[in-house]
């Protein structure tokens, strides 16, 4: 941008044909805390210097590929801001699921064990900590970074849980999970997906895995029932042509009561069993 925009409505005319003009009053929110309402009554108001600079910025790299959840450094996750950095995942909606499908499967009057696995912004354990309190949440990372941003989320939005850096369940130690979560990698590593888009930003551990995209799904459905209190339930997202092979994974892993979910876009997006009930119960009480 030559010239700094000196406006609220010279700011929005500078987007044009950059990027969408709702994220360009996003933008303008962010920097001004003026509304669109606001920008749309007033495109005359005058931006400082220092607003007019930073607007600049914002625009330039968001023209240049970066996400907007990157630029204004949070995203909306089942109703609730998440701050997020680049060392996280972005929340995606369709895994406001998982939180729908373990909502629905709590014992009324119980204080289910709960693991999340690959936390990265912690979205889907604080949702969960938060979604059902009596809940005893421990998310798992790999990475620190990551741990990091959880952490400062689940302390702003007042959830108690337990961080623990561990590679899958190596450092977990002896526990077992009433509900065991994951959205893990799961694009196949050479997918040109990868290379488009907002992904292009985003920790490429949390996003590839391996050849079929399916390395770390079956890592975690191989390993999980040694952690699963009899009759836990194992979630996990996965990509729009995986639902077969997912289910399939957790049927060898000996889960019962197996199926997949749809997303709002109607995409099999998560796939879920029950590792049986032991004893006597056994097959009987998987419904
Ligand atoms: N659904 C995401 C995407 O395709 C990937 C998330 C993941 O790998 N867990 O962009």
């Amino acid at each position: 941008m030559a010239e700094l925009p000196v406006s609220l409505g010279e700011a929005l005319a500078a987007a044009r044909g950059r990027i969408p003009a709702s994220e360009a009053r996003m933008f303008l929110r962010e920097v001004t805390g003026c509304s669109a309402a606001q920008v749309a009554a007033y495109p005359e108001r005058a931006l400082s210097a220092e607003q007019a600079a930073r607007y600049a910025g914002l625009l330039e790299r968001r023209a240049a590929g970066e996400p907007v959840a990157y630029l204004l450094g949070e995203r909306e996750f089942y109703g609730r801001s998440f701050r997020v950095s680049p060392a996280v995942l972005i929340p995606r909606p369709e895994t406001e699921l998982i939180v729908d499908l373990v909502k629905a499967r709590v014992a009324p009057g119980t204080a289910p064990a709960v693991l999340d696995l690959g936390t990265g912004s912690g979205a889907l354990a604080v949702t969960l900590a938060l979604e059902i309190p009596a809940a005893r949440v421990t998310a798992v990372d790999l990475s620190p970074a990551a741990l990091e941003v959880a952490r400062g989320n689940a302390a702003a939005l007042g959830a108690q849980l337990r961080f623990i850096e561990s590679d899958w369940f190596a450092a977990v130690g002896m526990a077992q999970f009433d509900f065991i979560v994951s959205n893990p990698p799961y694009i196949v590593d050479d997918d040109p997906h990868l290379a488009e888009g907002d992904v292009r930003f985003e920790p490429r551990s949390a996003l590839a895995s391996g050849r079929s995209g399916l390395d770390d799904l079956t890592r975690i459905a191989a390993a999980a029932p040694a952690f699963l209190a009899p009759g836990g339930w194992l979630l996990m997202e996965h990509g729009y042509d995986q639902a077969e092979a997912v289910s399939a994974l957790l049927g060898a892993a000996g889960f019962a009561a197996v199926e997949s979910a749809r997303d709002l876009a109607g995409i099999e997006r998560v796939s879920l069993g029950r590792y049986p009930l032991r004893g006597v119960d056994a097959g009987v009480r998987q419904a």
